[in-house]
């Protein structure tokens, strides 16, 4: 079988054309623009780079985008000020802390300062609650975007065996979680799962947010499942020139996409949907604010 390459790439810009068109209807029907707001402590580059290209992309779809920088050395005091701030500020529907932050920062408290409403990367406590309890809440971007593609490829997925290696509270658990609020049943697997190739042999749904560059080989995987692959790992790739680097999924994509139905590349696959969800989330988030009817397609 040769896998069908869910394009992330081309689904993040029809998601961003919702996204755009919501945001027209909400400036031209109610006089209401969608703010996002993107707090950056520290200077780390990967971080820097991420908060600009999400800034960029903010105005792109017609949003307001603010920025704050602060100091590594900030403290929390100053930082809970400002969360604080934008916690009360009308102008801004969604909040989003860049992580990691320095190590003397308190993240669990800082993320729980956010306003629940306005956790537009649905780390709060209480968006996990809601979600654990299959409420409305605001759900975590990277399995949203999973989510979404998982949907758009198989319609229901009810019934559906799926397996999502890794357990963090950012991708692993809150894609499982959604997974099983969509009726599939759910293994998770992680770094003490014994005999994992059996488990991921037994799939049809496959989401690898490991961290570890090409792990999942393609003879773990059942023929004809569907591998989403959440991985970024970078790798030296001297073969493309000196110094030169190249990114990589947790799968290897050439033999798992030689027995998948299904599979997202890396890059162009999950990536570019993570973006795309945050914006899908402020969105959310501002129509909720305002009382208004939600966007259909953009959330769990
Ligand atoms: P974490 O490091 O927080 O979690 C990794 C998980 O993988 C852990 O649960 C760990 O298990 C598990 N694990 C590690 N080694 C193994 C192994 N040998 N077998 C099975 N499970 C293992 O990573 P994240 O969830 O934050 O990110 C995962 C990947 O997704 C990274 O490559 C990251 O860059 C990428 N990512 C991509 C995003 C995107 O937009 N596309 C967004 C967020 C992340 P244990 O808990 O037992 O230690």
């Amino acid at each position: 079988m040769t896998a069908k390459i869910i394009d992330g790439k081309e689904f993040a810009a029809r998601v961003r054309g919702q996204v755009g068109e919501h945001v027209t209807r909400l400036k031209n029907d109610h006089g209401i623009t969608p703010g996002l707001a993107v707090v950056l402590v520290g200077e780390d580059p990967a971080s820097q780079v991420y908060v600009r290209s999400k800034g960029k992309i903010t105005v792109e779809v017609g949003m307001k985008s603010v920025e704050r920088r602060m100091d590594a050395d900030t403290s929390e005091a100053d930082l809970l000020a400002v969360i604080e701030e934008l916690n009360n500020d009308s102008e801004i529907h969604g909040i989003l802390c860049q992580l990691p932050l320095p190590k003397h920062l308190n993240e669990d408290l800082i993320i729980n300062s956010i306003s629940p409403a306005k956790d537009v990367d649905g780390f709060h406590i209480s968006n996990v609650g809601l979600l654990g309890t299959g409420q409305k809440s605001m759900v975590p971007c990277t399995p949203l975007g999973c989510l979404m593609m998982l949907r758009d490829h198989h319609g229901s997925l009810s019934g559906m065996d799926a397996v999502v290696i890794g357990r963090s509270n950012i991708v692993g658990k809150p894609m499982a979680q959604l997974l099983l609020n969509d009726s599939c049943t759910v293994t998770i697997a992680h770094s003490r799962t014994k005999d994992l190739p059996d488990v991921v042999r037994r799939a049809d749904i496959v989401v690898a947010a490991v961290g570890r560059p090409e792990m999942v080989p393609g003879d773990w995987i059942k023929e004809g499942a569907t591998v989403i692959d959440v991985g970024i790992n970078r790798l030296d790739a001297p073969e493309k020139g000196e110094g030169k680097t190249k990114l990589v999924g947790d799968v290897h994509f050439e033999s798992c996409a030689a027995r998948a139905g299904a599979i997202t590349p890396v890059p162009g696959g999950v990536g570019p949907m993570t973006i795309a969800c945050l914006l899908a989330n402020t969105v959310t988030a501002c129509c909720r604010a305002n009382g208004l009817r939600e966007p259909e397609g953009l959330t769990a």
